[in-house]
């Protein structure tokens, strides 16, 4: 089924409720919404010479604009390529030209920027709000396309921490399959709900719109487009039962934001998408209340990998809620979550091997790109490229990415667990720690520090903490470290930089 019909249904039967706002003005009803997709889609199909299955790239900062857009492509029975706002031109053409779309839409903030760097293979570019924009919008509001449950829906380009992007093709039962399973073990959404989109709507969390389109939630965009934490805590005053996901950054910057205004009618803060520490889940947990939800997922299985709830992290009396805090949590509802070693065999509890997964939410595999589908997807499982065991209770704990991991002298040392050792210290603000490759040990530990605790109470530190051959053997102090827009760290730049010793 197409995943345009949740909105066309809730317009039809429930058009005076809220569905977008702005800031705390409401800016469209389920009616609005859903007409300007389905004319939109007109537009289209009509003069623009749509067919199924066509890509159109959705090149947008968060607006009020973006759900109509977004729907208007499902309604159409084409495919969305959603890109991140703040990609270099270049980047985003690569997009623009990997996935063939024709139609590019874009906000008028980006448009000169796009325009620049077109390639040919674009024959439409849309300025969302212009004139041609306006033009589009048919008299006739287009009926909902067919669409199969495999038809892909969402071509979402990997953020290519790990390399060139990849297109991982979503279809329309994957991100159904996302909704139900946020339904399911995120968060429970009742109409006048709200969603506040203050991560880029580009990434996997903008589809958070889906389980609360489908409920009759409302979508609410900041009126900075983004993320503002003293903006985020005016609006948790205003707006009911409201969600939002926060990556991990998000967290720490909403905690270091003072201000006199609580957290309102805050129901759910959803944070992953990269390692939170347990010294800053913990200290999120004394801000928030039990209101935190962790979710482990990547693009080829967005949002939906496993889920820790709210009732593991609230629940103080738990004896192993600390060691909770460390893991990702449980298989979210809709997939399937083993630990394989290289050959796909699965590995007892306990034991470290590669997290796997499978079920509804995973990709189709990688456009035009069979080899890495191959490599990808064995056997009906996404292999992950994360490293991780389970403990008896079906609990998942991350240990690192597998390119991440450090063999020195001969002995595996994951990154994180020195990171989170590091990040105790009360002087260590932000840090990442990579490999270095050494004659003499392989690789050696290199840890790149944001903060003034100075090398030797470091080492003392980690000596207590961590075995000895896991202590960094250099420090590098840093003002601040690589990062991609949704706060990520980039590990692959930083090893680079280490590589050259450039860094500034
Ligand atoms: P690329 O695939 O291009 O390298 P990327 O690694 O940033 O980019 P994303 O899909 O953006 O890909 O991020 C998914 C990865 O983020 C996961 O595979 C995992 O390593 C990490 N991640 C996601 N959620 C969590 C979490 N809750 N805790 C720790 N790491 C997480």
């Amino acid at each position: 089924m197409n995943l345009a019909i949740w909105l066309d249904r809730a317009g039809a039967a429930h058009g005076d409720f809220p569905a977008v706002a702005i800031g705390d003005r409401v800016f469209m009803t389920y009616d609005q919404l859903a007409e300007r997709a389905a004319r939109l889609a007109g537009g289209f199909t009509g003069p623009l010479g749509l067919k199924p299955d066509d890509r159109v790239a959705l090149i947008s900062e968060n607006s009020a604009d973006y759900l109509e857009c977004l729907f208007g492509i499902w309604h159409a029975g084409a495919v969305a390529v959603p890109a991140n706002a703040k990609l270099h031109g270049r980047e985003l053409a690569f997009l623009l030209e990997d996935s063939g779309a024709r139609i590019c839409l874009v906000s008028a903030k980006l448009a000169d920027q796009v325009r620049e760097h077109l390639p040919e293979t674009v024959a439409h570019l849309i300025v969302i709000g212009g004139d041609d924009y306006d033009e589009l919008m048919f008299e006739d509001p287009l009926a909902v396309a067919p669409r199969a449950g495999d038809d892909m829906a969402w071509l979402f380009y990997t953020s290519g921490t790990t390399g060139k992007p990849k297109g991982a093709m979503l279809s329309h039962r994957n991100l159904q399959a996302m909704t139900m399973g946020y339904l399911a073990d995120v968060d429970e959404v009742r109409p006048g709900d709200t969603i506040l989109h203050a991560a880029p709507m580009s990434h996997g969390s903008g589809l958070y719109a889906l389980p609360h389109i489908c409920n009759l939630g409302i979508n609410v965009i900041p009126e900075s487009g983004g993320f503002d934490p003293a903006e985020i805590y005016d609006l948790l005053q205003h707006w009911d039962r409201v969600a939002m996901f926060a990556a991990p950054t998000m967290v720490r910057r909403l905690m270091d934001h003072e201000t006199d205004l609580g957290t309102g009618k805050l129901k759910n803060i959803i944070y992953g998408g990269g390692p939170m520490y347990v010294a800053d889940a913990e200290l999120a947990l004394r801000r928030f209340g039990p209101k935190l939800t962790q979710i482990y997922g990547q693009g080829e299985s967005p949002m939906t990998i496993t889920v820790l709830t709210r009732h593991v992290i609230g629940d103080e009396r738990h004896v192993r809620r600390r060691e909770r805090l460390a893991s990702v949590g449980l298989a979210n509802s809709m997939v399937e979550v083993a630990v394989m070693d290289d050959t796909g065999d699965p590995l007892p509890p306990e034991e470290v091997g590669e997290i796997c997964v499978r079920g509804d939410a995973v990709m189709l595999g990688y456009w035009k790109n069979a080899a890495a589908t191959e490599k990808t997807i064995r056997a009906g499982w996404l292999r992950t490229g994360d490293m991780g065991c389970m403990d008896m209770d079906g609990f998942i704990t991350l240990k690192d990415r597998s390119k991440d991991v450090i063999i020195s002298g001969g002995s595996n040392i994951y990154p994180r667990e020195v990171e989170e050792c590091l990040l105790t210290h009360p002087d260590v603000h932000e840090c990442s720690v990579i490999g270095r490759a050494d004659p003499e040990w392989g690789e050696i530990v290199v840890a790149y520090v944001v903060g003034s605790a100075d090398e030797k109470a470091l080492d003392a530190h980690c000596i207590r903490q961590i075995a000895r051959f896991k202590r960094p053997k250099a420090y590098i102090y840093v003002e601040n470290l690589p990062k991609n827009n949704y706060g990520k760290i980039l590990k692959t730049e930083l090893r680079q930089r280490d590589q050259a010793r450039s860094f500034p």
